[in-house]
């Protein structure tokens, strides 16, 4: 079977820590351009934009982008329209409803596309998902904090309207609850914090329900020291789950569960070939729309001034 010719669209930090190990260590992806504002990639053809790259580069079956959200509904609709099949980093777009139109135009063209929820591809959240078709979950418990400066060296557009700032990493706490929970996930209040020079959240606070499920979450962008806290604990009446690492370690009722851990991004392009290959979509928008909810219901309150 010929390799799935795959251009990247924008070459920052996620591109090059996780995109590009997984599509070079994939017989069925080629990587055969790269369309970036930021550092070249070495041994492709690179172009200064997508559109130079789908008009003068080599032909592409696949475009995968990893451009900050802002902007990236049009990139994404240029590609759809000139026939290419889609893999968009999370968050998909930076409104709900441009996310929801990418869907849409996805169908249409019958196009494969994958919104790329890559939490959900972490080794416990299958394990997760098996214990939960045995018992009633009550609670669910997320803490999900990690530093912006380790994660998000310098990058401004985090912080900018439709950055999302806090929600960035927890959007994908958010991934993998909407993912298991029984239910749709919905907002019941929010409690915001701003840092008073910035137009994102550096903190949030969020209680939900899923069905009978009462859901809590606080998300963290300032979190001390080097370790990351990336935890959902799932409570119900017959025992205790617990996600940590981000979804890599899992204990139940406090025995340690052993994993095989392929990696997300391996997990997450062996599900795009998938695909590709059958014309399907997953462009679920369920973690982006209660990410908007929380802006649209959520309390604010006003902090410190942030500084790198
Ligand atoms: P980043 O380091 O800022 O990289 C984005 C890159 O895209 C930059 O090189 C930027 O160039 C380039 N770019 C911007 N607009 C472009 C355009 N129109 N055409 C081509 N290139 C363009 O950001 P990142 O951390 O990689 O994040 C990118 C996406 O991945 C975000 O949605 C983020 O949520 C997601 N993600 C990030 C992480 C993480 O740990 N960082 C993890 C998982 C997912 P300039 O800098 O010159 O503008």
């Amino acid at each position: 079977m010929q390799p799935i010719r795959l251009g990247l669209a924008g070459y920052g930090k996620i591109a090059q820590d996780q995109h590009l190990p997984a599509i070079t260590s994939n017989p069925a992806f080629e990587l055969v351009a790269v369309a970036s504002q930021g550092a070249p990639c070495p041994g492709v053809a690179n172009f200064g934009s997508l559109g130079e790259l789908l008009a003068t580069g080599p032909t592409v079956d696949a475009i995968a982008f990893c451009t900050p959200p802002q902007g990236r509904f049009a990139l994404v609709q240029q590609a759809l329209a000139a026939g290419k099949h889609v893999l968009v980093e999370k968050p998909p777009c930076a409104s709900v409803g441009e996310a929801l139109a990418l869907v849409a135009v996805a169908e249409r063209q019958q196009l494969a596309g994958l919104f790329a929820w890559h939490s959900r591809f972490a080794p416990g959240v299958e394990l997760a998902r098996e214990w939960l078709a045995n018992l009633a979950l009550q609670q669910v418990h997320i803490q999900w904090k990690e530093q912006v400066r380790k994660w998000h060296p310098g990058q401004e557009w985090i912080w900018q309207p439709g950055g999302l700032g806090v929600f960035d990493p927890g959007i994908n706490a958010l991934s993998i609850a909407t993912a298991l929970l029984p239910a749709p996930l919905l907002l019941q209040g929010a409690e915001l914090s701003f840092p008073s020079n910035r137009q994102a959240p550096i903190a949030a606070q969020l209680q939900m329900q899923a069905g009978s499920v009462q859901v809590r979450a606080e998300f963290g962008f300032d979190h001390p020291g080097d370790d990351e806290l990336w935890s959902i604990e799932l409570r119900g009446a017959e025992g205790t789950l617990r996600l940590d690492n981000g979804g890599a370690v899992v204990h139940v009722d406090g025995v340690p569960r052993a994993l095989a851990d392929e990696g997300e991004y391996t997990l997450l392009y062996r599900h795009f070939e998938q695909l590709v290959r059958s014309g399907q979509r997953d462009m679920d928008v369920q973690p982006l729309r209660v990410v908007a909810d929380a802006f649209l219901m959520g309390s604010r309150r006003q902090g410190a001034a942030f500084e790198w």
